[in-house]
């Protein structure tokens, strides 16, 4: 590669345009509008997973992915920020389904030094660590650096030879352990965290918990100051004014929580004294009420406690929040219970696909990212796009999608021991004329991946019309141990094998952030229908607007907030209704009425130049309203002034 001329020059161009983004002198809008944040007192932004790039896999799904794009824009805008999480030797799974649908896991060990990692290392060259006492132990603490543009990340690492051989696993797997294996990796993230970054000399403005992963953090901060002599509760003061903290999700399982007896193994007594706390009063700081000994000792309300200001990922998110907390401030109305909210939005520049890119630069400028901030002005660019210029695009990008699909399927059919004849017929399966319809997220009951499979006659004929046929894209991975998700899936995969549906519906395996990128930037339209309110806010459908795809999905997370009924779809309506069991029906009923009476009609209406016109208004509406309000520009600017500057 290094010889090939045109390689070299991309290469150098990269270099130019990089070494100019990363100009000190360069004007952001931080050093404008963000002046009380200075480069000596950054955001210390804790979170146990970044999604950055699929070549580093420290994340699972939305929260580390979300992580990434806000390091990202941080950069972008020029926000003091550093970031710290931990660095999971083996990463997160990586997904095959064997011959029966079944989802079997495997790891990687990451190689560190085919990674853009540096270890931290002292002047003399030695390694800076920190240590922390865990399970009556002394563990070892290491750091690697990876630069996001202006933002460091920390990743903290146990795997250290001088550690205990199980302490060395304790940063090995992302989601992959047991209880006290979350425990401690959330006592190396929090206490770990803020050790390293006192030992670094870093004073943060304010420390972010982004989810209660980090929520430990806090203890440490107090424990600074009681260990010089202040009490616990003018120490929690202090620790309050410094901290703020975001909550990503109203599904129970999404709130660690750890036995009492697990936070005394995983702690010591020593940890408790040198807070000046009885073990009661200890594990009421992660209760809801004080002394309810059936209450496990929970991440979320010890960071509730602990920080002075707390907010949910969408508006609606933010009221759910307040209601399932409402138990906290018992004395209070639901509506003051203080969480606010700040909607998820996603980085632009990642998510774009190059072609569509190249089209906003030529009509909005090589500065398009700026433009998204004035509404106004984004919509006269996007008005300019002639249909013809944006139709084309979004056709190259489905014949890319398609190839890749049927590359993909071809590998996972030899790889299952299929026979070559039939791995080969993934070659001729899906059509690049026809309304290609993704869906990939996670797989839990909740997601409702079975919901367009309601009345499979329904689908059929959806599908197999021959003027007008649907495709489908499935993706996603079951948490390891949710077997009920693994049984969704393998009805899933089970069902594409239907001999009739075969050439019209792929399940892609391994979803991660490449994956991602390919279905959000080439699908013609993104389905998301979870119960509501469970979505807290989605991320997924911001990235396929901002390339001109349409969204359908239920009136939940950002989409109750983007849906303005002529930019995409909604399925059901906004309130959420008494029983899951009739809900799911009303919303299969309405899901196949919508994709019936308006999409596959809209999307096959062509004009006399064989255009989609109306198809075309619809694309670039969903640009013009979305890309300015859910790209995650806007998300870390609110965060700057409406929490990180508001202390
Ligand atoms: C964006 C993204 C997600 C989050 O999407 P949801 O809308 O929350 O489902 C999850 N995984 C990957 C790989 C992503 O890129």
């Amino acid at each position: 590669m290094a010889t090939v001329p045109l390689y070299i020059e991309r290469v150098r161009r990269l270099v130019e345009s990089f070494d100019k983004y990363m100009e000190p002198s360069a004007q952001t809008w931080a050093a404008q509008h963000a002046v009380g944040l200075a480069r000596e007192r950054p955001v210390a932004y804790f979170c146990a997973e970044f999604g950055v790039h699929h070549s580093l896999p420290l994340y699972s799904g939305g929260l580390g992915i979300l992580a990434g794009d806000h390091l990202k824009s941080a950069s972008d805008l020029g926000l003091p920020l550093v970031a710290v999480g931990l660095l999971y030797h083996h990463g997160y799974f990586r997904q095959r389904l064997n011959r029966e649908g079944w989802q079997e896991e495997s790891y990687r060990q990451i190689d560190v030094g085919e990674l853009p990692l540096q270890l931290v290392r002292r002047e003399d060259g030695t390694p800076v660590y920190i240590e922390l006492e865990m399970r009556g132990r002394v563990v070892r603490v290491e750091a690697w650096r990876v630069d996001v543009g202006r933002v460091p990340l920390y990743l903290l690492d146990t795997n250290v030879e001088e550690n205990h051989e199980i302490d060395r696993l304790i940063t090995g797997h992302l989601y992959g352990g047991d209880r006290e294996t979350r425990c401690v990796q959330e006592m190396v993230l929090g206490i770990g965290g803020a050790r390293l970054l006192r030992h670094l000399r870093i004073e943060p403005h304010v420390f972010h918990l982004n989810e209660g992963h980090s929520a430990f953090l806090t203890l440490e901060l107090a424990r600074e100051l009681t260990v010089k002599g202040i009490a616990f509760e003018d120490a929690a003061r202090t620790v309050r004014a410094r901290c703020a903290f975001t909550t990503h999700t109203p599904v129970a399982a999404g709130h660690d929580e750890f036995a009492s007896s697990l936070i005394e193994k995983c702690f010591g007594e020593s940890y408790r004294q040198s807070l000046g706390l009885s073990h009661e009063e200890f594990l009421n700081l992660g209760r809801v009420t004080a002394g309810d000994e059936t209450e496990l000792f929970g991440l979320t309300p010890l960071a509730l406690r602990m920080c002075r200001s707390s907010n949910g990922v969408s508006r609606k998110h933010g009221e759910v929040s307040r209601e399932l907390w409402n138990k906290m401030w018992p004395g209070r109305q639901v509506r003051e219970v203080p969480i606010s909210s700040v909607t998820n939005g996603v980085h632009a520049p990642t998510w774009v696909a190059p072609l569509i890119r190249s089209i906003y630069e030529k009509h909005a400028g090589a500065n398009w990212t700026e433009l998204l901030h004035d509404a106004k002005a984004w919509a006269a660019a996007v008005a300019s796009i002639p249909d013809e210029e944006l139709w084309k695009a979004k056709r190259l990008l489905k014949g890319r999608l398609i190839a890749f699909v049927r590359e993909r399927l071809y590998d996972a059919r030899l790889r299952q021991g299929e026979s070559v004849e039939f791995a080969e017929s993934a070659r001729q399966m899906f059509d690049p004329e026809a309304l290609t319809i993704g869906f990939a997220r996670r797989v839990a009951a909740y997601k409702r991946w079975d919901l367009i499979l309601t009345d499979l006659e329904r689908l059929y004929r959806l599908i197999l019309d021959d003027e007008r046929p649907v495709q489908f894209v499935f993706a996603g991975k079951a948490h390891p141990q949710d077997q009920g998700a693994k049984l969704i899936l393998q009805q899933l995969a089970l069902w594409e094998l239907d001999p009739r549906v075969m050439r019209r519906a792929v399940f892609l395996q391994d979803y991660d952030q490449e994956v991602a990128r390919q279905l959000v930037q080439s699908v013609d339209v993104w389905l998301n229908v979870p119960r509501r309110p469970l979505e807290a806010s989605g991320t997924s459908g911001e990235k396929v607007a901002l390339n001109g795809g349409l969204n359908l999905s239920v009136l939940d997370g950002w989409w109750l907030e983007g849906c303005d009924g002529s930019n995409g779809w909604a399925v059901g309506n906004v309130a959420a209704s008494g029983e899951a069991e009739n809900e799911d029906a009303r919303d299969a009923e309405s899901l196949y009425h919508v994709l019936e009476i308006e999409v596959v009609p809209t999307f096959y209406e062509r004009d006399a130049e064989g255009m989609p016109r109306r198809w075309v208004a619809m694309m670039k509406h969903a640009i013009e309203t979305l890309a300015p309000a859910f790209n995650s520009d806007r998300m870390v600017r609110d965060y700057a002034q409406k929490i990180y500057l508001a202390g």
